[in-house]
Formats: structure tokens, C-alpha cells, sequence
């Protein structure tokens, strides 16, 4: 670095200090309170979707009125204006994406009387992410990601003045205990919400215990976090909301008639008396506002204002109560000076209800092919992350376009994105807005394997439909093709790699030039007969592949190979005769499935599908799955379809009408056995199908399903799910995951904290979120099922796993949108298709270690990018970091570009404590490689010196008598900081059992 850039540095560090210091933002800047009274906090706050209704853009701007009268912009317009006014007035900003938005036309003068107000705590934002994320669709890993974009923008706009200390998860459909854990992780003092079960509620509300505190992780230590629930949603007390969308009176204080001081201020009294007798402390918390409101923030404060005055101005005659404008934050602060215990909490808030015939447990899979469209979001992103950190890639497209993808990423984790409870309209919006973003990421990831592979020529084209064998790319050059593999997990890895191809012979070779075995199957018929589908390529080519960080194969045509064929079917089982059958296979398809075959059906009337890990038998009399042998154990597994027929579900809510009918009839089914690749192909029925597969090596079965169109002909809706049915003696009790990852233990029937009504929906209300694994065990036996995108699960009875893959539905039920949850795809319902990954092990200890890597392999497998070869040129790689002197357990969590010198590093031990240990491991090398200069440690958002975090303390209920003084938790390690001067020893990194630690590298810019 020169030094004309090093004295700016250092002269716009020292110049963000002095700001800093001076302003009085944070705690400092609360308004006081009355010790003797019960304190009133006024928070005004709007509640903005990054759509729902409406398209972001359109909430945005305010188009649209018809649908929704919400105009974003003019909110800001409005809440400045009027806080510029007064000292006193506060405001809360939670949707980042909103505010950044505006910040952007903002006048200079504007943005500096922003700051001001910033700097004074009378703007605070709270909450911060890029959207207000739902929390049981999610996986960590985007929910982290989207809270450091928010977190940063506003670092680097406001400083530490900017930054959230509460969270605010007023509208998320329920709670996850991971969420809480993120949090504390992140620094956060505390989390507000407005949603849970009823009967949970009612009975905190009886019992005090509205406000608690959670034991965010079983096996992280001080994840304590401070939640509390709000009691009237999170709208203005009933009567008093003074917003332009709203019909109740102003205060009427001049010389009227109408004039209702009086009544007015008896009526807010009372509520306050009301709600104070629910909470512990002598305050209480009013949020002010709602969905969009302060448009008009003039009509909001002004009645606000005189509400004040007039309350506090009977404490005159003796009234106790005292209302303040304040924050969330503010708020929090008061209840930790209290020095009062909280009554504790463990599991989540999962599933939720707010009746008891509507259980929020449709929303876990609605709109299947979205939520699956946002992992492969979540995958290019972390994929171009990485590439762009090693590639050094510094242009100002290449960051717009990584920005772009991190911020729509932002958007999807939005309460109503990756939940599906949006409109259609709006769906369709956030699909155009991922696409364009996700090919913005792909092109960054390209450019960035042109420099690393030194070949800038080639194309690293990625392809967006690989999920039903379809990519142009290949179609057109699949003579002679390149696949380049990045592998985005630290450490060397081996998976089975599959390319779409005509049906021809390839030879497979490695870089160095060697054959590699590959085997070609045909493309399930009900995906070749896909109405939208390129039909070139009706075959995939597999072939198993190692890689450590990069490594490309070729794929050629041959004339003819020995050992590379076309698989042939060894079984094909028809279980109607080909008259009977209704099941017509469209005839321009005939040919992939007349293939001839000598395997006969065996007289037991099972079908054997084995490699040296896995024994599948299926039924032939049913061509179901029966029996599944591996890691030692042998049991009966049947899979089926089933329905639940229902004229009352939408987007959010699984409403049963009548018991699941499982789809009884036999079907056929064709088995494909290749060197490695064994595939069963089963169809269902006219409109679900399946492919089972076991690869060589691999120790979990892969099922493919394809569900969809749904038929709707008999005018109900239907949720369509899959029913694992085993022998195992669970006793009641499963296991899913939180976000992906600590898992949760379920009960049927029950909840931790309260008895749930169940009597009207007994099945949705056992039902949970389910983001990438559940589980069931006995004594012996233990049956998982991963899974490949969000998805609502349940054990209904024992040994027994139920997943909810597709719903469609002709019901508005008044809920929001409005609209049947119905999708479509050319004037027909969607199809949709995903894996589910089964495996069934001893009960051992350390057993469920494999599943965490699994989930790691499924969340983050290779990326593929296609080449033409004859654009190679002389093949030299740069050489780059190698991250597998991590400890097996340590997931590299990020790698990404922080700011123009510098990258973030975030690492992960994703074992616990029964699976596995506490690891050390040096970064040194790894921060050589990248160039570093200097490692400073922060929370695991990347933006508060770690060495700063000074979290609140709240004491628990029963144990040992209340402090006398706050309490606060600070880092439990000493975070590191080194520079490159010093000593390898110095780059040591300790994680616990899922720990997660995050370092900002300062490095070389060339
Ligand atoms: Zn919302």
C-alpha cells in the first residue's frame, strides 16, 4: 500500500472516531424513566414487506393502490421529516433493503441530518438484516449472510451509532431456538416477536412469562438470549392507531364538542393497566404502528405528541403512569436495569397457531420449486463468494453483480419469499429477481475460473435446469466438453457427477489425461415428457469425481468403448399388462424404454438393488421400496404416496378435512444397474414418479421424486406427501432440524411449555419445519431423511417419517394473499421435482456425524461449469489455499470479499459434543495465501470487533438471589488479532462442538 493511501486510511479512521465518540447513540440515549411509575414505551415502528401482496419494487414506489396502499418511500420521507422536529420523537428502521433503497437518493444534506439523528438514538434501527427473514424455511447460512449485508451497509453509513442491538421478528410465522442462537452470536442484547401458539401465550400471559429467557443452544455455552413477546401483535392499541390507513378518532383537544381528552386518555390508561398486569417489570412496551404505516408520519406524531402530554400530565393529580417516546432497544435496556429474573426457555416456537383449527405448517412446503430455486441461489452465491476471494476479482461489475446476489438472497429469506405466502404475482417477481441475480453471480464465478484456470477462453457456463437433465450447453457440445468442478466445502471431496447427453458413447478423462469410468442412463420417460423440455438430450453421463477445490473433466464422444455403454434395464416390472395399463408412455419415448433384457423376475417376487454398502429390495407385487440393509442393519422401510384431500389449506395454513389416503395401487418400475449406479424408476401414478438410486460408495439412498400437476378435478386441494412406514420403536419421538443445524427433539401431541389444542387438526399441528434433516431412533435402529430444500415433516406414528412434498389448492381463505395457493406452469398445476436422501444406521455413538456431512455435501455439492474444449489452451493452474488442513469437522461457512482489502473468513465446527471434539487448527497458511496483513476476529455477522461485544445479562427465575448491578456476557475466548509480523502461533483457531468463528482478513491489494 503507498502512503498518500495509508494517511487516507488512517485519516478516515480517525475522522469516523471522532464522530463516533461524540455521538450519544445506543443506551446512553434513551429517555429517562420514572422509577416510581409505570413507564410507558411508546415505539413507533412500520411494518414493511419486502413483498407480499405486492412486488418489493411496488411497495417500494407505492404503485399499485388497488392492490395494497403502501408506499415505502414516502415512510422515510414522512418519519425524518417529523423526527427532525422534536428530540423526543424515536422511530425504529428493521428492513434494511427498504432503507437502502431510499438512502440512495438521498441529498447530501439529507444524509447527513439522518446521521444526526442516528447519532442521537432517535432513529435506531432495529433488527437490520436485509428483510425481516422468516425463521423455519430458512437455513443458517443465508439467514447469516443476509443479516451481515444488512449489518454492513449500515457500518458503513452510520457506524457503530448504526448498529441494531435488538432483533425485531415481529412477523416471522413462528420462532426457531437457532435464530435466538444467531443473535446472541451476533452480539444482539434481545429479540421481540408478536407470534405464538395461543395456548402457549394464554398461559405465559397467567404465568408472567410473555418475557424470557432462551437457551439458545444445547451445545454452545452464554447463548442466553433475552424475548419477549408482544401482547397486541405488533399494532397500536386498539382505538389509538393515528395513522392514515386507520379509522379511529384523533385527540380532540381544542374547544369542540367532539372534544375527547378525557375519554381518550382513561381509555389508554386502562389498556396500559391492562398490559402491565401481564409483564413483569414497571414498563411496558406499546409498539405504534403497522403494515406499512407512516406514510404520513405528520398525523402519527402529532396525536402521539399530544397522547403524551396528556397522560403524564395527570401524573399531576397522582397518576402513576408515564409515557415516553422510546425504542425496542430502549426498552430492553429498562428491563435489564430492573435487575429481574426471566423466566427460562429451551425448545422454539414451532409450529404456530393462532386457532385451533389453523396450524401455520403449509407454509413449510409451499411453493416447492421456489424454496429449491433459493438454494440454488444460496449455492451460486457461496460458489462466487469463494471464486471471487481467490481470484482476487476487483472490478466494479463483478462487485455490483456479487452485491446484487447477496441482496436478493436478502430478499428471499423475507417472511413472505421463502415461505411461499406471497401472491402469485409477486412470486413470479421474486423468481425474475433471483434469476437475473443468479446469472449475475454465475458470470462473476466464470470470470473468476478464467483467471484461476488460466484458460480465458472457455466459457464456465452454468446451468440453471440440470435438476430435470436440461442444459443447453451440453446439448450443443456434448462431442467435446469440458466440466469444471468447483467444490465449495474445505475439504477434498468425492461425489458422482451427472451431465445431460445425447445418447452416444463418451469417454470420461481426468486432467492428467487417465479414463475415468462413466455409465449412461436414460432420463426418466415422465421427465423426457415434460412439456417445457428440451428434448435433445435424453441421457445423463455419470461419472465419479474428486475434488479439492477445482478440477476439470473431459467429456468426449467415441465411437465405441468397452466398458461405456448405455445402461440397460435389468428389471423391467409392469404391474398392469400393457393393455390394462393407463400409464401410456408417450411413443415418441418408447424407445428409451423397449430396450431388450435378460434379468428375469425372480420367483420370490422381490427385486434385489445392492452395491457393497446398500441392499434395496422393492415388492414386485406393489414396486414399492420394502426393505433397506446398510451400515450393519437390516429393516422393513416401505415408502409410499399419499394425499390429504382438504377444501379449507392455504398458503400458510395445512387444514385436514379428511385422514391421508395412501396411494394403494401396484406400479411399474425399471431398474437400471450400472457399474456404480443402480436407479429404479418407478411410476406412482399419472402424475408422481420416482427414481430411487444407490452409487458405489455412497452411503445414503437417493430418491428423486417428480409430484405434479396435482389433479384438482374433484375440486379439493390436496398436500402431497411421502410415508416412510418402519418397524423401529420410536416411542413417540423425532428429531428435526433448526435451520440446519442443532436438532430439536419432537413429541407427538405435545409441546414443551403448554398442552396444544389438537382436537381439530390433529395431523397439522405434529407438524414441522423441516430444512434439512429429520430423524427417528429406538434402541437399535435409527431412520433419517435428508432433504434438499424446506419442507414440513412429521412422525405421526411410531417408527413412521412423513414429508410434505407438494401442494396446490382452489381455497382463498381470507389469509393475505387472497388467491388459492394454485401454481401453475403452462396453463397447467407446476410439477415439481426434488431428492430426499434416506439412511438408516445402528443407534452408536458418533453415528449422526455422517448426517451433518451429508447435509453439507447436499447443501453445497460441486458446481458445475461447462467448456467447449477446443477452446483450451495451455493448462496452468493457480495455485490456491488449501483448506484441508482444517479438521474434518470444520466447515468452511464463508469465504467472501468484505471490502475492496479485505475478505472474510468464517469457520465452523459442525459437529456437537456427542459427535465430536474440540478442534484447533492454524490459519497461518490460509492467511498467507490470501495475502493478509493483519486478522482481526469479530461476531458472526463480520461487523463489531469481537473484542467489543458486551451483551445484556438477564438473570434467571431460581437462580440465586437477583444482582445488584447490570450483568453482561463478553467473548468466552480471546478473540484473535495478529498481524503478519507475528508468530504462526498466533493464527491458532479453537472451535467448540458448532462453534462458529468469523475473522475479517486485511490483505496485499495489487
Ligand atoms: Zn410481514
Amino acid at each position: 500500500m503507498n502512503y498518500i493511501k495509508a494517511l487516507a486510511l488512517l485519516l478516515a479512521f480517525l475522522g469516523s472516531h471522532i464522530i463516533q465518540s461524540e455521538a450519544v447513540c445506543g443506551y446512553e440515549s434513551c429517555p429517562e424513566t420514572k422509577s416510581d411509575m409505570i413507564n410507558i414505551h411508546l415505539v413507533p415502528h412500520s411494518h414493511d414487506d419486502l413483498g407480499w401482496l405486492k412486488t418489493v419494487d411496488q411497495y417500494y414506489y407505492g404503485n399499485k393502490h388497488n392492490i395494497q396502499h403502501a408506499g415505502v418511500q414516502y415512510i422515510f420521507d414522512t418519519v425524518v421529516a417529523e423526527l427532525s422536529k422534536d428530540s423526543r420523537r424515536r422511530f425504529i428502521q428493521v428492513e434494511t433493503a427498504f432503507f437502502a433503497k431510499w438512502w440512495e437518493d438521498q441529498s447530501e444534506t439529507k444524509k447527513q441530518l439522518v446521521k444526526k439523528l442516528v447519532n442521537e438514538g432517535r432513529l435506531e434501527f432495529t433488527g437490520g438484516a436485509w428483510s425481516m427473514n422468516d425463521e423455519a424455511a430458512v437455513n443458517y447460512q443465508s439467514v447469516i449472510d443476509q443479516f451481515a449485508v444488512g449489518l454492513k451497509f449500515l457500518n458503513d453509513n452510520f457506524g457503530v451509532c448504526g448498529r441494531p442491538r435488538v432483533g425485531w421478528q415481529i412477523d416471522a410465522f413462528g420462532h426457531s431456538r437457532e435464530q435466538a442462537s444467531m443473535f446472541a452470536q451476533m452480539g444482539f442484547d434481545g429479540q421481540f416477536f408478536a407470534r405464538m401458539d395461543q395456548n402457549d401465550k394464554n398461559k405465559r400471559v397467567d404465568n408472567l412469562g410473555l418475557e424470557m429467557i432462551w437457551d439458545a443452544s444445547e451445545t454452545l455455552k452464554e447463548l442466553d438470549f433475552f424475548t419477549g413477546m408482544l401482547y397486541n401483535h405488533y399494532s397500536a392499541p386498539p382505538g389509538f392507531c393515528f395513522d392514515s390507513l386507520c379509522q379511529d378518532d384523533p385527540i380532540i383537544d381544542g374547544r369542540s364538542y367532539d372534544n375527547n381528552v378525557q375519554s381518550r386518555v382513561d381509555d389508554f390508561i386502562n389498556y396500559a393497566s391492562n398490559l402491565a398486569g401481564y409483564y413483569r417489570s414497571s414498563h411496558i412496551m406499546v409498539p405504534m404502528g403497522d403494515d406499512f404505516q407512516y406514510e404520513n408520519a405528520y398525523m402519527n406524531y402529532k396525536n402521539m405528541d399530544k397522547l403524551i402530554k396528556y397522560v403524564n400530565e395527570r401524573q399531576a393529580s397522582g397518576s402513576k403512569y408515564n409515557i415516553i417516546y422510546s425504542t425496542a432497544g430502549c426498552y430492553l435496556n429498562s428491563l435489564h436495569k430492573s435487575l429481574q429474573s426471566w423466566p427460562n426457555k429451551t425448545q422454539d416456537f414451532l409450529p404456530h397457531s393462532h386457532e385451533a383449527k389453523s396450524f401455520w405448517t403449509g407454509f413449510f412446503t409451499s411453493r416447492p420449486t421456489q424454496k429449491r430455486f433459493e438454494r440454488d441461489g444460496n449455492h451460486i452465491l457461496q460458489v462466487a463468494k469463494q471464486l471471487s476471494v481467490l481470484a482476487e476479482l476487483s472490478s466494479e461489475k463483478q462487485t455490483k453483480d456479487l452485491d446484487y446476489l447477496r441482496q436478493i438472497m436478502g430478499v428471499m429469506q423475507h417472511h413472505d419469499a421463502i415461505t411461499g405466502t406471497e401472491k402469485q404475482e409477486v412470486s413470479n417477481d421474486y423468481d425474475r429477481l433471483l434469476y437475473d441475480a443468479i446469472l449475475g453471480g454465475a458470470n462473476t464465478a466464470s470470470d473468476a475460473l478464467r483467471v484461476l484456470t488460466n484458460q480465458p477462453n472457455c466459457e464456465f457456463e452454468s446451468c440453471l435446469k440440470l435438476n430435470i437433465s436440461e442444459c443447453a450447453f451440453t446439448k450443443d457440445n456434448a462431442d467435446d466438453l469440458m466440466v469444471t468442478l468447483y467444490n465449495p466445502l474445505a475439504h477434498t471431496s468425492t461425489q458422482y457427477v451427472r451431465v445431460p447427453v445425447k445418447n452416444e458413447n463418451y469417454q470420461v478423462t481426468d486432467e492428467k489425461g487417465r479414463v475415468v469410468a462413466s455409465e449412461l442412463f436414460p432420463v426418466p420417460w415422465q421427465v423426457l415428457a415434460l412439456e417445457f423440455r428440451n428434448n435433445d438430450t435424453q441421457h445423463e453421463l455419470v461419472f465419479k469425481a474428486t475434488v479439492n477445490k477445482i478440477a476439470s473433466y473431459y467429456i468426449k464422444k467415441v465411437d465405441k468403448v468397452e466398458d461405456i455403454d448405455s445402461i440397460q434395464p435389468t428389471q423391467i416390472k409392469q404391474a398392469f399388462n400393457e393393455e390394462e395399463s393407463k400409464l401410456e408412455v408417450p411413443k415418441r419415448f418408447k424407445k428409451v424404454h423397449s430396450l431388450k433384457t435378460d434379468a428375469q423376475t425372480s420367483d420370490d417376487g422381490e427385486t434385489v438393488v445392492q452395491n457393497s454398502l446398500i441392499k434395496l429390495i422393492i415388492d414386485n407385487n406393489t414396486g414399492r421400496l420394502k426393505t433397506v440393509e446398510m451400515n450393519g442393519v437390516s429393516e422393513n422401510i416401505e415408502q409410499s404416496f399419499g394425499m390429504y384431500k382438504t377444501a379449507r389449506s392455504c398458503h400458510y395454513i395445512f387444514r385436514q378435512d379428511s385422514d391421508l389416503e395412501i396411494l394403494e395401487d401396484a406400479f411399474d418400475f425399471t431398474v437400471y444397474e450400472g457399474d456404480s449406479v443402480k436407479e429404479v424408476h418407478q411410476q406412482i401414478n399419472e402424475w408422481i414418479s420416482q427414481v430411487i438410486r444407490i452409487y458405489e460408495g455412497v452411503n445414503r439412498v437417493e430418491l428423486e421424486w417428480l409430484v405434479g400437476p396435482v389433479p384438482i378435478d374433484d375440486e379439493l386441494g390436496k398436500e402431497i406427501v411421502t410415508v416412510f412406514k418402519s418397524g423401529i420403536a420410536s416411542d413417540g419421538v423425532f428429531y428435526t432440524d433448526s435451520n440446519g443445524r442443532e436438532m430439536i427433539k419432537r413429541e407427538k401431541d405435545k409441546r414443551e411449555d403448554f398442552n396444544p389444542d389438537l382436537s381439530e387438526q390433529p395431523v397439522s399441528g405434529n407438524y414441522y419445519p423441516v430444512t434439512s434433516r429429520m430423524a427417528l431412533q429406538d434402541a437399535n435402529k435409527r431412520m433419517v431423511l435428508l432433504n434438499d430444500r424446506s419442507q414440513g415433516g412429521a412422525s405421526l406414528e411410531d417408527g413412521r417419517l412423513e414429508m410434505m412434498l407438494h401442494r396446490r389448492h382452489i381455497f382463498a381463505d381470507g389469509s393475505g394473499a387472497a388467491e388459492a395457493i394454485n401454481e401453475q406452469q403452462f396453463g397447467k398445476g407446476l410439477i415439481a421435482r426434488g431428492k430426499l436422501y434416506l439412511s438408516l444406521n445402528a443407534v452408536e455413538d458418533k453415528a449422526t456425524a455422517s448426517e451433518r456431512k451429508a447435509e453439507k455435501e447436499i447443501h453445497l455439492p460441486f458446481w458445475k461449469f461447462f467448456s467447449k474444449t477446443s477452446n483450451i489452451q495451455k493448462e496452468v493452474t493457480k495455485s490456491l489455499p488449501d483448506f484441508n488442513d482444517f479438521p474434518q469437522s470444520v466447515h468452511l461457512l464463508t469465504l467472501e470479499p468484505y471490502s475492496n482489502d479485505e475478505v472474510l473468513l468464517r469457520v465452523e465446527n459442525f459437529l456437537d459434543q456427542t459427535e465430536g471434539n474440540v478442534v484447533s487448527f492454524n490459519i497461518r497458511q490460509i492467511f498467507d495465501d490470501l495475502g493478509g496483513l493483519e486478522i482481526r476476529e469479530t461476531t458472526l455477522d463480520g461487523n463489531l470487533p469481537l473484542s467489543d461485544m458486551k451483551r445484556l445479562k438477564f438473570h434467571h427465575d431460581g437462580s440465586g438471589p437477583n444482582p445488584t448491578a447490570p450483568e453482561y456476557f463478553t467473548s468466552l475466548h480471546k478473540p484473535l488479532a495478529a498481524d503478519k509480523s507475528q508468530d504462526a502461533s498466533d493464527f491458532s483457531v479453537t472451535l467448540n462442538p458448532l462453534q462458529i468463528r468469523t475473522f475479517i482478513i486485511k490483505k496485499e491489494v495489487a
